[in-house]
């Protein structure tokens, strides 16, 4: 027997023998109706392994590679009614360390694989050492060969704690109890359509958001197919891709449908692509086609323009979705799926069940719809504030954290939780009309975090989302983050940080390297004088970026400008 939790009433009514799960580089393939089986059996092992220690509400850390012993650990320790906590192997053990005691973890789990960092975290530096235990892979012998039955749990203290990236401060513990999990999945299906004739292609990291809800989760929910691609690598993204459509028999293999993943990776594969052979250069060609990769959505940062076009070109026509989410609440604002609903550099409408506004970063005053712009016709900036079923309980023991991300809802109707992130909202023509509810009236534009990506100068605001835009839009530049410097002068300045493109390095004036004054020159006819960094800096390599694609700006301040 397993509890009735949402996800595995989902799981038994899928199709048996109907695949969940597939190991794209040993072949390796999985059922509904063995996954089951499987998570019943692993969640005996687990309270074995508790040794007469209640799992109730009980933090379970686990440190597993992506692949199916992944799903099957972490579906019995919901099926436990613990928390779970997703650990990632690149973490230094010191970032694991700080997670397992900061989670009070009861449990550790680790894989054959990660055995060795496990013991290695466990050895010292431990304020309470959880029991440890590895995962049984030989959960065959054990199945049963009935049926799994699911019963009425009174109690449901189950969920998942995700750590935040960390990108404005020490990672937070996210908790999301079952409810909430179940709340995002709906969502998600709802808007996205995941439907059994799926085919996700996995290759996010599974302790954040993203690839835990939009490409593990919400599949499972929807009885999808989960490739997973582990190790990562774009090579063999290209390859998996490419297979249905390739002229040798023997490499043919199902067709993806749908790949969600961050602007960081999409840029790998378009750089990568012109390196591959010819064949199957065309045979990608033809992978990424609407009608074959169905859905392509990219999130977790902002996805550059000129990646966004880059992707339309090389794929004959298909659109990124962008979307905006964050751990605290799962998936949050979203593009639509009809190709007029991608907006270049919206997020899109606030997705179902989500309920969204924006306040007045200046009044404090939430800014009602119709009256986005100011008198003078200038557009208004406000925090997102969002509330709704898919929004986190707490911060895991940080009341102080939690009282002061939630704002009092004035209408009575609950408490808003302010996300920090800074955007602008208005209608955009011709986008909107499609037939689905929630894709209505005006659309969200990221202007950025309101702690380092608003910058403040000479009386100005500044969105540095903007700026690296424009900077993303020349063609000598391959990456960028602008940043505010403090300036006793101006408050801050603003300044860039970039990578140039290889073959475009020495296109500045008289045959230099492309330099300060030339991007002055650059933006002079796209940007305010104010808004032109008076800095810049070219790195060499690429610009630090966490496994999410994510730059940390106070850090990359730190680093470059002391
Ligand atoms: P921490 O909260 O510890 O600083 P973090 O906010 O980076 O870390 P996540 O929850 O992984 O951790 O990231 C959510 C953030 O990512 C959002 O608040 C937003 O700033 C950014 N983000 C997500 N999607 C987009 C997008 N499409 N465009 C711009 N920014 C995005
Ligand atoms: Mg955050």
């Amino acid at each position: 027997t397993l509890p009735k939790l949402p996800v595995f009433e989902a799981i038994a009514k899928h199709d048996p023998e109907s695949t969940a799960v597939i190991h794209a580089t040993s072949g390796r393939r999985f059922t509904y109706g063995q996954l089951l089986k499987d998570v019943a059996v692993a969640r005996d092992q687990l309270r074995q392994s508790a040794a007469g220690q209640s799992l109730d509400g009980q933090r379970v850390a686990f440190l597993v590679e992506n692949s199916y012993e992944y799903v099957v650990t972490w579906l019995s320790i919901l099926g436990s009614n613990s928390i779970a906590v997703p650990l990632s192997s690149s973490f230094p053990a010191s970032e694991l360390r700080y997670i397992l005691d900061n989670s009070d973890a009861l449990m550790l789990l680790s894989s054959d694989k990660f055995q060795s960092k496990a013991d290695e975290v466990l050895k010292e530096g431990l304020e309470k050492k959880p029991i440890s235990s590895t995962i049984d892979k030989k959960l065959e012998a054990d199945r049963s060969s009935g049926t799994i039955q699911l019963e009425e749990s009174p109690d449901d203290q189950s969920g998942l704690m995700l750590y935040t990236s960390g990108t404005t401060s020490r990672p937070k513990g996210v908790v999301l109890p079952g409810s909430v999990l179940t709340a995002q999945s709906q969502s998600l299906q709802q808007a996205w359509n995941y439907t059994s004739r799926d085919h996700l292609l996995h290759v996010l990291p599974l302790h954040h958001i993203h690839g835990t809800i939009n490409a593990l989760l919400t599949p499972l929910f929807a009885g999808s197919i989960i490739e997973f691609l582990f190790p990562f690598n774009v090579q063999a993204i290209w390859e998996r891709l490419a297979a249905p459509f390739q002229a040798d028999e023997t490499k043919k293999k199902p067709t993806i449908t749908f790949l969600t993943v961050v602007p960081t990776i999409y840029n790998r594969l378009l750089s990568s692509h012109p390196g591959l052979d010819e064949p199957l250069k065309h045979a990608t060609k033809e992978a990424l086609l609407p009608q074959n990769l169905r859905l392509n959505i990219s999130g977790s940062a902002a996805l550059p323009t000129p990646t966004k076009t880059a992707w339309t070109e090389l794929s004959g026509g298909n659109v990124l979705l962008e979307r905006y989410g964050m751990t605290e609440v799962g998936m949050a604002l979203s593009c639509g799926l009809d190709f007029a609903d991608r907006v270049d550099g919206s997020v899109g409408w606030p997705l179902p069940s989500v309920e969204a506004r924006l306040v007045d970063t200046e009044t404090g005053q939430s800014i009602p719809e119709g009256s986005e712009l100011t008198p003078s016709g200038q557009e208004r900036e406000g925090e997102i504030q969002l509330r709704g079923p898919t929004v986190f309980k707490e911060y895991w023991r940080n009341p102080k954290a939690t009282a002061e991300e939630f704002a009092e809802g004035e209408d009575g109707k609950g408490k808003w939780f302010k996300t920090g992130d800074v955007a602008t909202r208005k209608v955009v023509e011709g986008a909107g009309k499609s037939a689905r509810e929630w894709a209505r009236g005006p659309m969200y534009f990221i202007r950025g975090r309101k702690s380092v990506d608003i910058i403040k100068t000479g009386g100005e605001k500044v969105s540095a989302l903007e700026i690296e835009r424009e900077l993303l839009s020349l063609p000598q530049i391959s990456e960028a983050a602008v940043l505010g410097l403090a300036s006793e002068q101006w408050g801050q300045k603003v300044a860039a940080v970039v990578v140039l493109a290889p073959e475009q390095a020495q296109t500045g004036r008289g045959g230099k390297t492309w330099g300060v004054m030339d991007m002055r020159r650059a933006l002079k006819e796209r940007l305010a004088g104010y808004k032109i960094p008076q800095e810049l800096r070219v790195l060499e390599g690429g610009i630090p970026k966490n496994a999410m694609g994510k730059v940390n700006k106070k850090t990359l301040i730190k680093e470059i400008f002391g």
